[in-house]
């Protein structure tokens, strides 16, 4: 926690981890689709897929015609599938998000796909110089309808095509003032038979089928639907309709790509290229960093969003001690955690396994703040650990990968990682 503007001590270090290992903003789900098929099972399946990614909302946006309609929602993807059910939307193109917030905090005006003029966008990453240009689109008279960085995109690319330009070279323009790391898919309402995307620091693959196209930021995504791949390289932007693929550099030179034969299975495309999960997580975590910070940290301010947390300024001071409470591998992960969060915070820091902590009659009050860690959210011994530190009067933090599994609801405070 700094000053608003100073980064902290904790903040650094994260984020020197961060840089060092060169990762910027690259999670979370973007399917698309076009093609003669109703699109909208496609890309709910598709972001099924990407899932186990982490995801705070989710959204389509699908062309029906004559207008672009957009549903989101908060949560699970199962809330969007409900939402669907009640208000079903049919047609194509088609593009759907899983989002992870990093600006503008988890919510339905939040969610995307953003959509300005006619334009709708969806989007990984960040966009760095988002406070600048948000300015001057407001000096412009543009209204804002999300906290987000992403909207920004939408209006961009409206502006553009307002000027008279095409979908791709709108796109092109809007991103020639665009500093960041981004994988982007965008539709227009008047050009309804392409997607155009680009990426810059950000997966993006497109999928060839027969007589449709698929895109995603990931190939488990759309590798039920086919196997023929092309993956953009950096700084490239892609025209995709029905039945033909154009690459282009964002500096507008033409780019020749055979597509690649993906042979691997979904459980091993999944692996990322490594050969174990377990290798695969092992290197996932500056990653996984930086996600379990997502959406908690104001990157305007330089200061923790305390209502993502759960714990305000005053009940961390107060803090004496943090104890991290686990079983199995979590709590090996929590030995480690513990040296952490002693050496970055100057709170004496403790670990014990949660079965024995339930088997004894433990001291813990007021100025103790228990971290469950639990992959599944559901470890029994650690939920009926967090139970009893609970009714002592301690402060409970879950660190977990399932939304609103059992732990975390048992906690005052969920931590999606
Ligand atoms: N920066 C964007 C947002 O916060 C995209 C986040 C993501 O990659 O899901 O909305």
């Amino acid at each position: 926690r700094g000053e608003a503007g100073t980064p902290s001590h904790e903040h650094v270090v994260c984020f020197e981890v961060i840089a060092r290992h060169g990762i910027v903003g690259t999670m979370c789900g973007i399917v698309g689709y076009v093609g003669p098929k109703s699109c909208v099972e496609i890309l709910v399946d598709g972001l099924r897929r990407l899932e186990y990614r982490g995801y705070d909302s989710a959204g389509v946006a699908v062309h029906d015609g004559k207008e672009i309609r957009v549903l989101r929602s908060v949560g699970k993807l199962g809330n969007l599938v409900a939402a669907l059910k009640e208000k079903p939307l049919h047609g194509s193109p088609g593009i759907g998000h899983t989002r992870w917030a990093t600006h503008g905090r988890p919510s339905e005006t939040n969610a995307h796909p953003h959509v300005a003029g006619g334009i709708a966008v969806v989007h990984n990453g960040i966009i760095e110089n988002h406070l600048a240009l948000k300015r001057q689109l407001v000096e412009q008279g543009v209204k804002f309808a999300s906290d987000t960085d992403t909207e920004i995109v939408a209006h961009l690319v409206a502006r553009e095509v307002k000027a008279g330009h095409d979908l791709l070279t709108a796109l092109r323009r809007a991103l020639a003032v665009v500093d960041g790391a981004y994988a982007v898919a965008v539709m227009s309402k008047d050009e309804p038979d392409r997607i155009v995307i680009a990426k810059n620091a950000s997966p993006l693959v497109i999928g060839i089928g027969d007589g449709e196209m698929f895109c995603a930021s990931d190939i488990p995504a759309i590798l039920p639907y086919t196997r023929s791949m092309l993956l953009l390289e950096e700084g490239e932007i892609a025209l995709l309709t029905a039945t033909g693929v154009e690459i282009s550099t964002l500096k507008g030179e033409k780019v020749e790509r055979k597509p690649k034969t993906i042979t691997w299975n979904a459980a091993q495309a999944e692996k990322g290229g490594f050969k174990h999960f377990m290798l695969k997580e092992i290197h996932e975590q500056p990653r996984a960093i930086e996600d379990t910070m997502r959406g908690r940290i104001d990157h305007e301010k330089w200061d923790v969003i305390e209502s993502e947390i759960g714990v305000d300024a005053k009940t961390a001071e107060s803090l004496k001690r943090v104890y991290f409470l686990a079983c199995g591998t979590s709590f090996h992960a929590s030995l480690y955690g513990r040296y952490l969060i002693e050496a970055l915070s100057g709170v004496p820091s403790t670990c014990e396994l949660a079965s024995e902590l339930v088997v004894r009659d433990p001291v813990l009050g007021e100025g103790d703040l228990i971290v469950a860690v639990s992959q599944s959210g559901e470890t029994i011994d650690t939920l009926a650990a967090v139970k009893a530190a609970k009714e002592r009067g301690a402060k409970v933090l879950a660190l977990t990968n399932v939304l609103d599994s059992a732990i975390p609801r048992a906690a005052a405070a969920g931590s999606r990682r």
